[in-house]
This record gives structure tokens, C-alpha cells and sequence, in this order.
């Protein structure tokens, strides 16, 4: 171990906090020697973490992740690790903090745009549950600070509402739901996880229709599955009278979802961009290799959901993103005109303005797929499919509305009432032409 710098002694002179990092490949260099520092005092005095009674910080659980820069009394000066992705700042942390003294500690970001307009989000169940820490927060003065009572008790604290596989999993279990769905294994990541495959319908003979939704190719990208979790709710009642199959991958980038990864923008691309060309990732290749088996010509329509950027314009309301051309982008607009018509929950959805980002409009362009292709690209072309768009859910406003857990998930029933409107509208329409098609007068 190299003798600490000045700066550092200092660090940990002044310091009332402890801070366990995940791994020290996560650490930088200054936080390293810090790190092994305090592991030579917990050794030296054996203390066990239950034992310590100054405030401690960690993110050493499923989803964590915080770098810490320095640490001033009880003032935090912190960033997100960003890891892999380093073409660009990214905004993803979740992390915890326990003491067992009353003390206010102030968390102080050294990176700007790394909280949303509704401030950080906190847990005090250890991620089960999560509310918005502070009313009219202001995102632009990049600090915040936490009120600990001395209980010894886990707070949470994170970007937005983590949603990790233990959430899926507490879903999954609800009695209600258990017996209408098959969960299956898509594959095994290269992190030896399972990628779930939720599926609610019929036996496969009765299958009309067919549709996927995925959620988490970015694996920060958390809010999406609560809206997912009301999708399934909403149409596990309805599929069987539809004929209509429809699976669900919750967690594409399953590593990077709990591994604490921001997954956009990954060094050298991300899981939207792995389409093309032979997939880096185990999750990517196995929809690759199973989609155009299981389709067999009756998957209608997916759509991937995604959370745009952090805050601000366009990235506070909820979006479709348009990937058809020409007369084919009707049908995308087509369902995004029904979803607002279905619309009965909290959130607005309005399909002007905003609600739908055209291919070739703002962000919107090729240029912005150059790395690779992107999953609705890809499967726009499996035969007979009429459509597929991303949707984009905010983090944590939509316009003026406030984001919660229980709001996305009516939102998601918005959006399966939409997407059976949709398969009756379809399956009519279908009917209807082959019934004209065999009245046609004769031509021989
Ligand atoms: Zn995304």
C-alpha cells in the first residue's frame, strides 16, 4: 500500500464518515488509498460495520453505485461511476447510508446534471418502496442533504426509483398474477444471471396476435418497469378472449441493472446498438436467434421501453419514438393517438404536442444509430410486423406531474386499454378483408 498523499491525510482527518466502496476497480486512485486506509482500521480494530458508530456510506448491493470524490466533516462530495460509458457523462447512482449518531450529512454532486428536477428519490425499506426526498427541489444547485436519526437504520438514496430483479421477483409472486404467467429463461448473461421471459396468453394453438415489450437495453434506465409491471397487470385479464400472446424481457441488460451500470452509451456500444453484425451481448444475440422462430408471422407490433435523459426540455413528458418512413409511420402515429384516446390514469399522455418524435425529427436521426442498430430497427423488419417504436417514460416529472411508482404502473394499464383497442381494431380490420376477398365477383 503507498503512503497516503498530504491531501489525503487530510481527507481522512477531517472525516466523520466511513465509506465502503463495491471493489476497488470501482475506486479511483485517491479513493482506493482511502479505501485501504480504512481497511487497515476496521482490521486493526476489528470492528465489524454494525459496530461503527460514524455515519457510514456504501453501495455495496445490487444496483449500487457512487464514486466519491471527498469527504469534508459530514459534507459528501460525490459523482456517478460511470465505468464503461465514456463517451459521455451519464447520471445513474444509488446508494446507502446507516448511522448510529443523529446527523444531517449534505451530499454535494461535482458533477452537474446528475439529479432530476424532483430531486433525488429515497427508500427507507432498502429499495421496496421509494418517495421524492424534497419538495420544490432545485436541480441546478446540485446538493441535497439527508436528516439521519441515529437509529441505525438503512437509507436509500438514488437518482430516481431503482428497480432491480428483487423487485421483479416480489411482483412475479403475487398470487393474483402467478398462475396466469409463464416465466422462463431467455439465456444466461455473461455474468451467469438469468434474463427473464414473461409470458401471458393463451396455449399456442389458440395464439392470434403476438407482441413484445422490453425494457432496460439501458440498464439506468429504471422507470420503465414499473410502467411494465401495469402492462402486465392490466393485460393479464385480456389476453385469452384476444388470442393474444404477449412477452416481456424486464431486463434486457440484466448485468448492468445489477451491477449498478449506466448501460447507455457503453464502451464499445450499448445493448440498443448491438443489432448488427454479431452481438456482444448474450441477451441480445438469444432475441436475435428466438424472436424470428417464435413469431411464425403473428407478432404484430414491440415496443421498448426507455427513460429519456435526466431533465429539461423534451426529456419531462412521455414520448413515442417513431422508427418507420413514409405511409408505414401512420400506424405508429395511429397507436399513439389511440393511447391518449385510452388515457385514465394520473399521467398525461398528449399525442400533440410531443407525444410522438417522428423519424427524422430532433434526436431522431440516423446519425444517432451509427454505432449499431437499434432493437426496434431490427425487428421492424421481421415479417407481417405492422410496427415498433420506443417509448420514452421521464424519470421523474412529466410536464408539471409528479412521477411515482403507483402513477407509472396506471400508466402502463393507459397503455395495455391501448394496446387491446389496438388488436380489436386489428383482428376487425383483418376479418374484414378476408371477407371482402372471398365476396369478390369472379375473373375467369
Ligand atoms: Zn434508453
Amino acid at each position: 500500500m503507498r503512503e497516503l498523499t498530504k491531501a489525503e491525510e487530510e481527507v481522512m482527518q477531517t472525516s466523520n464518515i466511513y465509506y465502503k466502496a463495491l471493489k476497488i476497480s470501482d475506486v479511483s486512485v485517491c479513493q482506493a488509498a482511502i479505501l485501504a486506509f480504512l481497511m487497515l482500521v476496521f482490521s486493526v480494530s476489528c470492528q465489524k460495520r454494525e459496530d461503527v458508530q460514524q455515519p457510514l456510506i456504501f453501495s455495496d448491493f445490487p444496483g449500487g453505485n457512487i464514486k466519491i470524490d471527498s469527504i469534508r466533516t459530514d459534507t459528501v462530495y460525490w459523482q456517478p461511476d460511470l465505468r464503461d460509458n465514456t463517451s459521455q457523462d451519464w447520471f445513474y447512482w444509488y446508494f446507502a447510508v446507516e448511522s448510529k449518531v443523529p446527523v444531517r450529512l449534505t451530499f454535494i454532486s461535482t458533477k452537474r446534471n446528475v439529479m432530476t428536477n424532483a430531486g433525488p428519490a429515497i427508500s427507507y425499506d432498502q429499495g421496496k418502496h421509494w418517495q421524492w426526498l424534497a419538495k420544490d427541489f432545485d436541480a441546478s444547485k446540485n446538493i441535497f442533504s439527508v436528516d439521519l436519526p441515529g437509529d441505525g437504520k438503512q437509507i436509500r438514496l438514488s437518482l430516481a426509483m431503482p428497480y432491480l430483479e428483487s423487485n421483479l421477483h416480489q411482483f412475479l409472486s403475487k398470487k393474483a398474477l402467478h398462475k396466469k404467467l409463464r416465466t422462463d429463461t431467455l439465456c444466461i448473461t455473461d455474468g451467469g444471471r438469468v434474463v427473464e421471459r414473461i409470458t401471458l396468453g393463451p396455449d399456442t394453438s389458440e395464439v392470434l396476435h403476438k407482441l413484445l415489450f422490453t425494457a432496460r437495453h439501458h440498464s439506468c434506465e429504471m422507470m420503465a418497469n414499473y410502467v411494465m409491471e401495469g402492462m402486465i397487470e392490466h393485460l393479464a385479464d385480456e389476453v385469452e378472449m384476444l388470442g393474444l400472446e404477449c412477452v416481456f424481457i424486464p431486463f434486457v441488460d440484466k448485468d448492468g441493472v445489477e451491477d449498478g451500470d449506466q448501460g447507455k452509451y457503453r464502451i464499445p456500444r450499448d445493448h440498443n446498438r448491438d443489432y448488427e453484425g454479431t452481438s456482444l451481448y448474450a441477451s441480445t444475440a438469444a432475441i436475435r436467434d428466438w424472436v424470428p422462430n417464435w413469431s411464425e408471422g403473428k407478432l404484430r407490433f414491440a415496443i421498448d421501453l426507455h427513460c429519456p435523459w435526466v431533465k429539461n426540455e423534451n426529456n419531462e413528458h412521455i414520448y413515442f419514438v417513431g422508427k418507420a418512413t413514409g405511409r408505414h409511420a401512420e400506424k405508429e402515429r395511429e397507436f399513439a393517438r389511440l393511447l391518449e384516446k385510452n388515457r385514465a390514469g394520473e399521467l398525461d399522455y398528449f399525442y400533440e404536442p410531443g407525444g410522438y418524435l417522428p423519424f427524422g425529427e430532433g434526436w431522431n436521426v440516423a446519425g444517432n444509430y451509427a454505432q449499431g442498430k437499434s432493437f426496434t430497427s431490427w425487428i421492424s423488419e421481421t415479417e407481417d410486423m405492422e410496427f415498433s417504436m420506443a417509448l420514452e417514460f421521464p424519470y421523474a416529472l412529466n410536464r408539471d406531474q409528479i412521477i411515482t411508482a403507483g402513477n407509472a404502473r396506471s400508466f402502463g394499464k393507459d397503455l395495455a386499454r391501448a394496446i387491446i383497442e389496438w388488436i380489436q381494431n386489428f383482428a376487425n380490420a383483418t376479418q374484414t378483408d378476408l371477407s371482402s376477398d372471398t365476396g369478390l365477383p369472379g375473373h375467369s
